[in-house]
């Protein structure tokens, strides 16, 4: 296969762990006889340091051109005045705009060898595998936006063919799995929840019989994820739920340097990033976990490019060297001794020749 990749490694340690990723998929391409070409762009902060604009013209045309789209991530005190007319976060949601990629999938699985990184009891982690279904393109974040001296608003507005879509996803999802979909919502309260709760009934119900479906509002959601994690098969919900839900998930398998994500739409152009943020604290040391985009790489490979054996490849890589011992400081034990990003990233590529 030969496939054009754009890298939009961003700021702070989103260089370091897309070049981390960068290299997993010249091995996994190299091993199976595949050209991956990349083409390199800015975004968020270093775009606006570089031209005014978080997200450049030549760069949305440079991902439009792609089969894919690698983030790595966007932001940082330098650019943090919440007042400042231009801001790096615009570039990430306008980019997930151009691109109209409105799913975004967020796996969450524990590995066994890590249950000592989570804060949560081993024995509640047992068997954790599930996936987050995060609508990405409407809601609260995209809503209409008004700030005058005394009071501030963000519109929350969602329409059903939204909903729709996002539920499709999700339940094609979770009938590839445990057969097993989980909606969160906040109907008791929202107006766009109860539309949300309508929508995803009618949808499960009409084209998804064979579904086990649970709902719950979001608050409840936040206390079952920690209390019953290993029940959750596939959960879907709307932006902001997402948003938080899947930060606190992450906590589960250790880190919020493991876990990857994928945006798609109606085309195959996927957008991968981990979900983590540009971690400014420990940017330019060289010790952040690259495993989230390695992952997230992965994804790619899924999603965008129907590569599955290469895939797991790079996902059977993560787990044998985490298996090995490999740990970056974020997961290191106290005392254990820690690997650099490039010592982990070339652990994995080790283990995929
Ligand atoms: P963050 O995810 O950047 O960091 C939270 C904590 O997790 C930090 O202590 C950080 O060191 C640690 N961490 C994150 N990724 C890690 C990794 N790969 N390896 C080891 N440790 C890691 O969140 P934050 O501190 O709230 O935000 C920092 C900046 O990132 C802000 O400007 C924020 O707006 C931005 N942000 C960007 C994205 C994105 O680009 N998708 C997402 C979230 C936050």
């Amino acid at each position: 296969m030969d496939a054009l990749i754009a890298l939009l490694p961003g700021d702070g340690i989103g260089p370091e762990v897309i070049a981390a990723a960068r290299s997993a998929l010249e091995a996994v391409g190299k091993r199976g006889g595949h050209r991956f070409r990349f083409s390199e762009s800015l975004i968020g902060g270093a775009a606006i340091d570089a031209c005014g604009d978080p997200l450049p013209p030549e760069t949305t045309k440079a991902c439009r051109d792609s089969d894919a789209v690698m983030l790595g991530a966007v932001g940082g005190p330098k650019w943090s005045d919440p007042n400042a007319p231009v801001r790096p976060e615009q570039g990430l949601l306008g980019l997930r705009a151009e691109l109209a990629v409105f799913a975004n999938l967020r796996p969450v699985r524990v590995n066994p060898h890590l249950t000592a990184a989570s804060p949560l009891k081993p024995e509640l982690l047992a068997n954790v595998d599930m996936i987050v279904v995060r609508e990405l393109t409407g809601g609260i974040y995209f809503g209409e936006k008004h700030r005058d001296e005394t009071s501030a608003s963000d519109l929350c507005t969602y329409h059903v063919y939204e909903i729709e879509r996002i539920v499709r996803v999700a339940a094609e999802l979770a009938m590839q799995r445990r057969k097993k979909l989980c909606s969160v919502d906040k109907a008791n309260v929202l107006e766009t929840s109860r539309l949300w709760r309508d929508t995803t009934d009618r949808v499960l119900a009409a084209e998804f019989p064979e579904l086990e479906v649970e709902t719950l509002l979001v608050d409840a959601a936040a206390m079952h994820l920690l209390s019953r994690p290993a029940d959750f098969d596939v959960i879907v919900t709307e932006n902001m739920f997402g948003d938080i839900l899947t930060d606190e998930a992450s906590m589960l398998a250790g880190s919020l340097g493991l876990l990857p994500s994928a945006s798609l739409g109606a085309t195959k152009c996927g957008l991968y990033e981990p979900i983590h943020g540009s971690a400014p604290d420990i940017a330019g040391q060289g010790i952040a976990n690259p495993a989230a985009c390695i992952a997230s790489a992965a994804l790619l490979l899924r999603h965008s490019l129907e590569l599955e054996e290469e895939a797991s490849a790079i996902e059977d890589a993560l787990d044998a060297v985490i298996a090995d011992g490999c740990r970056t400081a974020d997961l290191a034990a106290p005392g254990e001794p820690a690997l650099s990003t490039s010592e982990f990233s070339a652990a994995v590529i080790e283990q995929l020749r």
